[in-house]
């Protein structure tokens, strides 16, 4: 997935071949093959095979939502350094309030306080992943 493919430049009613999809998004047509398998919609009954250009803009775009932040649940995104980090020495801290939780870790590589919302059915198993001190507040109504 190149991060240069152009989505500005795709015409949501227009059918592309796979050469010109490609270029249009600034990708060989390898890539194109690729993305196919990958899940991408092709018009396999045209000959030549066509991409509907609404269906590429959404291949390109929903790739790159799940590039933008993809944290596992021993990782935490870190606005500092602008990539996904562990926690320092794994640890963390989760606050709950309510039906909600927060946890809260400083991030190993330049100890800025990273947090990120998760779900009270969660925290056992996030135990286990982290050194978890849990502080619990009672919902205010
Ligand atoms: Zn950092």
């Amino acid at each position: 997935m190149p991060k240069q493919a152009k989505l500005s430049r795709i015409k949501s009613f227009k059918s592309y071949t796979i050469k010109e999809a490609a270029d249009i998004a600034g990708v060989s047509t390898a890539t194109v093959h690729n993305w196919s398998k990958n899940g991408l919609r092709l018009m396999d009954e045209a000959q030549p095979t066509l991409v509907r250009g609404d269906d590429l803009r959404a291949y390109i775009k929903g790739e790159r939502d799940k590039r933008k932040a993809v944290t596992n649940a021993d990782t935490f995104y870190c606005f500092s350094c602008k990539k996904v980090r562990h926690a320092a020495a794994n640890m963390a801290d989760c606050i709950i309030t309510g039906n909600r939780a927060k946890l809260t870790a400083l991030c190993k590589a330049c100890e800025t306080v990273v947090s990120k919302p998760v779900t009270v059915t969660a925290v056992p198993a996030l135990s286990r992943v982290f050194d978890l001190t849990i502080t619990r507040h009672e919902a205010t109504l």
